[in-house]
């Protein structure tokens, strides 16, 4: 496995494997693997003949207040898991590799870009289109692969890839959650043992909606009231019922697939889930 930091060494380590005619699978990350990453990765190292993953703690998905400084960094352990899941190369770049001094030009996304996180992280999914697009200029995957826990992330990113025809087929898997339900994220270390107790909550909520869902109920709100009753939560940013393609705010009645959202702070930790209704 390669561990590579600047665009220009990407590019030659990547070269004879294109010119070969080779599948190349990329993984993009933030770094602080869990099995939620790996899962992504081994997906490409099954479907790919080479599989590239980067680890990069993208500063303009952050807003002023948010966590960009404190964000959970362990480049050895991360190094070892993408060894053991069969990656290839590693891109590990620097902020200044990806933003060069003069950087100015952004990849705006719309109306998918709206509801949810984004009324919350304002420029957040401009961030996140941005460095994706770059980064997939830098790799030039034939593949994709990202976790179906990021639902909006999914979609934004999904949409660039047709807007912008980028040749590039998009994976989304199904999130990897610890075995009592919560959903693996880089952001759980953060959590402390009575914290990490109560996120519990969060996926119980989802599973409570879902499960009445599965018995037939189509009420938006006795749904979102079956979530709501679980919750164990310091603030809740928002709980909400979107259609899982266009992410407008379900009428009163679901009367097709749909995704429930949550975005919520246990002590000062932001977490996201979501599960689908269909
Ligand atoms: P991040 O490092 O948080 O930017 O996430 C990198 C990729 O891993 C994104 O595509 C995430 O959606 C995905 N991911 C994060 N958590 C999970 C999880 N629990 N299950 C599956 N994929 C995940």
């Amino acid at each position: 496995m390669q561990i590579i930091s600047t665009v220009a060494e990407l590019r030659s380590a990547l070269a004879p494997h294109r010119l070969a005619g080779r599948r190349i699978g990329f993984v993009p990350t933030m770094g602080f693997l869990h099995a939620g990453h790996v899962s992504l990765i081994e997906a490409s190292v099954r479907a790919c003949d080479v599989t590239v993953v980067s680890i990069f703690v993208n500063p303009t998905q952050f807003g002023p207040k948010e966590d960009l400084s404190k964000y959970p960094r362990d480049v050895a352990r991360d190094e070892a898991a993408c060894r053991n899941a069969g990656a290839d190369i590693i891109f590990l770049p620097s902020v200044e590799e990806i933003y060069p001094p003069g950087f100015q030009t952004y990849v705006e996304p719309g109306s998918l870009a709206a509801p949810l996180c984004g009324a919350f992280r304002p420029g957040h999914f401009r961030g996140v289109a941005t460095v994706v697009a770059k980064l997939f200029n830098m790799v030039q995957p034939h593949a994709t692969y990202f976790g179906a826990k990021d639902f909006q992330q999914c979609a934004v990113v999904r949409q660039m890839i047709v807007d912008l025809n980028l040749p590039i087929e998009f994976h989304a898997l199904q999130t990897v959650r610890e075995s009592d339900g919560l959903a693996m994220s880089s952001r759980n270390a953060y959590l402390s043992v009575p914290d990490r107790a109560r996120a519990l909550s969060i996926s119980q909520g989802l599973l409570a909606a879902q499960a009445l869902h599965r018995q037939g109920e189509r009420s938006s709100a006795r749904l979102l009231d079956a979530a709501r009753a679980h919750l164990d939560v310091d603030s809740l940013q928002y709980l909400e019922l979107v259609d899982s393609v266009t992410l407008v705010a379900v009428g009163e009645t679901l009367d097709g697939p749909a995704a429930m959202c949550i975005a919520a702070f246990i002590g000062p930790t932001r977490l996201i889930d979501n599960a689908m209704l269909q």
